[in-house]
């Protein structure tokens, strides 16, 4: 584009330019504005429902330069997905470049996710002599809330939930400025015009306060639980440093053991209690400002008690609003200027979704009143309506994968935006499974996958699914030509398929829940033809009607067949089982033939003798999943009975197994009959083992190395070199970089989940995958 040619004749050429991607509501327009006002171009721009439409006219070098730079020199939070142009007739009489209003008609661009406060908002609001000087609500093109605050597209102050709130003429003088950083920076405001604080004591009336963020840090100080309203809901917060604080807001949300996430000035304050790699500063600091796991600092758990038991890494993220930057400010005594967030600040905050009893985030102000009542002692809120529930992001830096990032929770900063896909289709809703829900739907070469719903098992997660469904829908104005759901029939997201579908009237496809699992990884790394997935989870409904969730698939788009499984281990209790780690220790101890050793290491357990019997009786159900190996191996090395979130037992037994370092896997102790791996051998080598340190890391070294070998021995026998490692057990850094290391060094290609979780968060987009494959019907074969 550099190198265009002089024209011989110095005729103006015109030319009409269409930009596709991530660029309403990101000072797009000012941007191409400046940019053709630099090129001495004539001509406009405008918003429409298919991006950024242009018209431009000049001498064709210049128009050259600027086709170039649009996308080489796009504002900081734009992304250009497509750029093409065509030349149209010049007009000897047009002058000058205008920013016209946005074309009505029909919508089908994206609009940008909620973005951190950038670099020149923060120095405006800790400038004493700037207008906006501690204002909560301080933003411009390049920062502030987008997805959460808008209702529909195109994106314009009247979509988004700042329309109530009229511009005053400072303001408006900005937005209307082509030269300012907030021309028509849609949520612009300022304390004259735009939303404002309050205090309300637990009770709703207003705390008398002439200072909300100075009373809301005195309550804090306190040791009172603060509910403070964010971008895309609520969080509940205290003072992380004191623990009786943190003991009553777990016992408060009645969360016992589940790590905390924590808030930190900025890296500085971080350093002292975790550490941070350079790689994993620059995603803590980026613009989507997630949660990052991090790796514990020695002194951690001592002076900051209860807020990771039993783990090795913790969650931290630095603030992304200005409301949250002003707690940290005036804890640090107002100071002028930016120098104090390079400072160490002793402000630690944990920093909680407020989602009681697992239900989805409190978004609004009245139903935080009732719904945190008998947690919250207060709560700071405002008067900017949030419009979309949107959870923090949680993502841990690996640098084993490609991009480094590996994602556990995908929400806020990274919703609305695509995932591109490998080609056209038909336009498919997924509706995921039943656990960390989220929904997909797909728009021509784009998937967008919905902000992490969470578990379906309360009636409020269940409305807050079928929002996310139809706020995609409308959003992206796509009617589904088919809607896709787990083969699990009592899923309430099966069942909401079959509503939408019969609403729609539109046809549904079941997809088996590992071929999902699989199918989400081709569809983010756009893989055609054949694949050998390893899927390892929790548990998923096998099309043999049991319970799934170590299973070995050859995955040829919707075509499934499992070609082997891990060896079925017995579920005294069924669900319980899933939540009593001791329970799985007695069934492999019952399966050794050591029935003796279950009676004394669990002669305190009630329901021992009915467990044994249970197992005694061959009538307990089994399952394949991977997920229940971890419970087992938790529960026979005494490092967890019971457990009170979904995945406890396994992360508290990859922290420990991180404590010996490396160690070599046991020998012949994962044996693979056939398509059957049995881990029942590797236990049986660790029922003797005192130290639940060295017990977790032989188990993990050994598991790696077993299921390494089988994986191998099935892709050579099916003749496929690529092999896709999908399910939530791929959270675990151990076996998921350590199968990683081992299949590559055999000359397999691998495949992770990249920009969805591994685990249930990224089933809806497998599920859309498999449909759009042309799958007329659930394929997958038992063996
Ligand atoms: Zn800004
Ligand atoms: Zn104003
Ligand atoms: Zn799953």
């Amino acid at each position: 584009m550099a190198l265009v040619p002089l024209p011989l004749d110095l005729e103006p050429i015109a030319r009409r330019l269409r930009v596709r991607g991530i660029v309403q509501g990101v000072g797009f327009r000012p941007f191409v504005y400046q940019l053709a006002l630099r090129h001495g171009l004539a001509g406009w721009v405008r918003n429409d429902g298919n991006g950024v439409e242009i018209e431009v006219q000049g001498l064709a070098p210049a128009l050259g330069v600027f086709a170039h730079q649009l996308e080489t020199e796009a504002p900081p939070l734009a992304r250009v997905d497509g750029l093409e142009m065509h030349d149209i007739p010049p007009d000897p009489r047009r002058r000058g470049f205008a920013i016209l209003a946005s074309a009505p008609g029909p919508v089908s661009t994206a609009i940008g996710p909620d973005s951190g406060t950038c670099p020149a908002c923060l120095a405006e609001l800790f400038d004493p002599a700037d207008r906006r000087w501690r204002y909560p609500f301080i933003n411009c093109t390049h920062c502030g809330p987008r997805y959460t605050i808008t209702a529909r597209l195109p994106y314009d102050r009247a979509s988004t939930s700042m329309a109530g709130f009229a511009l005053c003429a400072d303001c408006g003088r900005e937005y209307a400025s082509p030269g300012d950083r907030r021309f028509h920076a849609e949520p612009n405001a300022c304390p004259a015009c735009g939303p404002r604080l309050s205090l309300l004591e637990a009770h709703g009336l207003p705390v008398l306060s002439r200072d909300p963020i100075a009373s809301t840090l005195a309550r804090l100080r306190a040791g009172e639980i603060v509910a403070i309203k964010g971008l895309g809901g609520f969080h509940l917060v205290c003072d992380a440093r004191n623990p009786e604080a943190v003991a009553r807001l777990r016992s408060r949300k009645r969360r016992p053991d589940q790590p905390l996430a924590l808030m930190f000035a900025g890296l500085p304050s971080l350093a002292p209690w975790l550490r941070c790699s350079p790689a994993e500063a620059a995603a803590l600091s980026g613009a989507q400002r997630p949660i990052l796991l991090l790796g514990k600092q020695p002194g951690f758990d001592a002076a900051l008690a209860g807020i990771a038991p039993g783990l090795d890494e913790a969650g931290a993220m630095l603030p992304y609003t200005p409301l949250q930057y002003l707690l940290f400010h005036e804890a640090a005594g107002r100071p002028a200027g930016t120098a104090w967030l390079e400072q160490p600040q002793p402000l630690v905050l944990v920093m909680t979704s407020a989602n009681p009893h697992g239900e989805p985030l409190v978004r609004d102000n009245t139903e935080a009143l009732a719904r945190l009542k008998g947690i919250a002692d207060v709560l700071l809120v405002h008067d900017r309506d949030i419009l979309i529930r949107c959870d923090d992001s949680v993502l841990r830096w690996r640098s084993d994968l490609p991009g480094g990032l590996q994602f556990l929770r995908r929400a806020r900063g990274f919703t609305p935006r695509a995932l591109p896909l490998a080609g056209e289709g038909p336009a498919v809703l997924a509706l995921g499974g039943h656990f960390k829900t989220t929904a997909c739907l797909t728009r021509g070469r784009e998937a967008f996958v919905s902000q992490h719903v969470g578990g379906l098992d309360n009636p409020a997660a269940c409305v807050a699914l079928e929002e996310s469904a139809r706020h995609l829908m409308g959003i992206l104005q796509q009617r589904p030509a088919l809607i896709a759901h787990d083969a699990h029939p009592d899923y309430y997201s099966s069942r909401l398929a079959l509503q939408l579908a019969e609403e729609l009237n539109v046809p549904t496809l079941a997809v088996q829940h590992h071929h999902a699992h699989v199918a989400a990884v081709c569809a983010e790394h756009r893989l055609e033809g054949p694949v050998l997935g390893f899927a390892a989870d929790g548990v998923g409904l096998g099309s043999d009607g049991q319970p799934w969730g170590g299973e070995l698939l050859r995955v040829d788009g919707a075509a499934c067949e499992r070609i082997g499984h891990l060896a079925p281990l017995a579920l005294p209790g069924g669900d319980k089982a899933a939540r009593e780690p001791w329970r799985l220790a007695v069934a492999v101890l019952h399966a050794l033939g050591r029935t003796d050793l279950a009676r004394t290491r669990f002669a305190d357990e009630a329901a021992l003798g009915p467990v044994l019997a249970l197992l005694d009786s061959g009538r307990a159900g089994t399952t394949t999943s991977l997920g229940r190996w971890f419970d087992a191996c938790a529960g026979l090395l005494g490092i967890v009975r019971r457990i009170s979130y979904e995945g406890q037992a396994a992360m508290q037994l990859e922290a420990l197994a991180r404590r010996p370092g490396c160690v070599p896997p046991l020998e012949e102790s994962c044996a693979s009959a056939g398509p059957i791996l049995d881990l029942r051998p590797l236990l049986a080598r660790l029922i003797q083992e005192d130290d639940p340190a060295q017990g977790a890391a032989l188990f993990h070294a050994t598991l790696v190395d077993g299921l390494a070998r089988w994986i191998m021995l099935h892709a050579q026998a099916a003749g496929l070199g690529r092999v896709v490692l999908a399910g939530g057990c791929l959270h675990n850094r151990l076996l998921a970089a350590g199968l990683r290391l081992r299949l590559q060094g055999a000359g397999l290609q691998v495949f992770e989940a990249c920009q969805l979780p591994a685990g249930d968060g990224g089933i809806a987009l497998g599920q859309a995958w498999v449909a759009r494959q042309g799958a007329a019907a659930d394929s997958t074969k038992a063996p």
